[in-house]
C-alpha cells in the first residue's frame, strides 16, 4: 500500500500547509504494551471490523511537534508505564513534572481530536466550555514546546503586509505565549482499577482496551478528559474557578467519585451493546478470521 502524504495545518505549532505525520492520539508505546501477540491488531469494540494495525492514527502534528511528544512518551514509558508492568499491584510510581507534561499532552491530541475530528458537543452548550479547556492546554503545551525549541517556532511569524501596530501585537501574543499558561484549574489524575475499588475481573476486562475521549460532570462545572490502559484510569480535569461552589466539588473525592462513576458507565454500555457487537462478530465470518489469525499462538 503506497503511503499518502497528508498537507495541513499543524494542530501544536499551526504551521500551516505542512506535512503532516500520522500522529497517535494515544500514544504508540502504549498499544505496543497492550498487544498479547506480535501479529495482534487493534478493533474498535462496537464496530469490530474497523482495524487499526497499531493504533488508530490521525493526520495531526508536523515531524518536530511529534517528535515532541515522542520525547515525553519515551519518558513515559521508561519512567512510569514499564515500572508500573512490572509490579501492578505495588504503589503507582512517582508522578514528575515530565510525566504530567505527558498527561496533558495525551489530554490534548484527546480533546482536539473529540471536538474538531470527531465534532463532538455540537449543538450542546458545554462545547464553548472544551473549546477554553482545549485553548488553554494548546498555550501551555505550545508554551512549553517554544521554550525548548527556541524561537525558531514560525507560528504567525509572517510580518509581510502588517503594519506597524499588528506587528508589536504579534510580539506581545509571542512574549505572552513563552510564559507558561497558569494551570491551577486544571488537575491530573492517575488511578489504578484496584485504586478506583474495581474488583480484578474489571481489570482483566479493560486489559486490552485503550479509550480516550472527553465528558462534564452533572454539576457542569467540570471538565474531564479520560483515557484508560493497561488497568490504569487517567483523567485531565478543567474545572473553572468562577463557579461558586468551586472549593466544595473541587475535593479530590469529588473528582475520583467522577472517574469511578464514568468507569461504571463504561462498563454498563459495554454490557449492553455486548449482543449487538456478538452479532456484528457473526457477520461474514469475522468471528472465524479472528481466531483464525490467533489460534497456533495460544
Ligand atoms: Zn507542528
Amino acid at each position: 500500500m503506497s503511503k499518502v502524504k497528508n498537507r495541513g495545518d499543524c494542530a501544536l505549532c499551526k504551521n500551516k500547509n505542512i506535512e503532516l505525520m500520522q500522529s497517535h492520539i494515544i500514544p504508540k508505546a502504549i498499544y505496543k504494551r497492550t498487544k498479547a501477540y506480535e501479529n495482534s491488531r487493534f478493533r474498535e469494540f462496537y464496530e469490530p471490523k474497523n482495524i487499526y494495525q497499531d493504533g488508530e492514527k490521525k493526520p495531526m502534528l508536523c515531524h518536530d511537534c511529534e517528535e515532541f511528544f515522542s520525547k515525553y512518551e519515551t519518558k513515559f514509558s521508561n519512567l512510569f508505564l514499564d515500572k508500573y508492568l512490572k509490579n501492578p499491584a505495588d504503589e503507582l510510581p512517582e508522578i514528575s513534572n515530565d510525566i504530567e507534561f505527558y498527561i496533558l499532552t495525551v489530554a490534548w491530541r484527546i480533546l482536539y481530536d473529540d471536538l474538531y475530528i470527531y465534532g463532538s458537543f455540537i449543538n450542546n452548550i458545554e462545547r464553548k466550555s472544551f473549546e477554553e479547556y482545549e485553548q488553554k492546554l494548546w498555550r501551555y503545551i505550545y508554551g512549553r514546546y517554544i521554550k525548548e525549541n527556541g524561537q525558531e517556532s514560525s507560528y504567525d511569524m509572517k510580518t509581510d503586509g502588517k503594519c506597524f501596530g499588528e506587528l508589536i501585537a504579534q510580539i506581545e501574543e509571542q512574549k505572552n505565549i513563552k510564559s507558561l499558561e497558569e494551570m491551577s484549574e486544571v488537575s491530573s489524575y492517575i488511578y489504578t482499577l484496584g485504586q478506583l475499588g474495581f474488583t480484578e475481573s474489571v481489570t482483566k476486562l479493560f486489559d486490552s482496551m485503550i479509550f480516550g475521549y472527553s465528558f462534564y460532570d452533572d454539576s457542569h462545572t467540570k471538565y474531564y478528559i479520560i483515557s484508560g490502559y493497561k488497568g490504569l484510569i487517567i483523567s485531565t480535569v478543567y474545572h473553572k474557578k468562577g463557579s461558586l461552589l468551586w472549593k466544595v466539588f473541587n475535593s479530590k473525592a469529588n473528582i475520583k467519585e467522577n472517574i469511578i462513576n464514568e468507569v461504571n458507565y463504561i462498563i454498563e454500555d459495554m454490557r449492553q451493546k455486548y449482543p449487538v457487537v456478538q452479532t456484528k462478530l457473526n457477520e461474514n465470518g469475522l468471528r472465524d478470521k479472528i481466531k483464525k489469525r490467533y489460534e497456533d499462538k495460544i
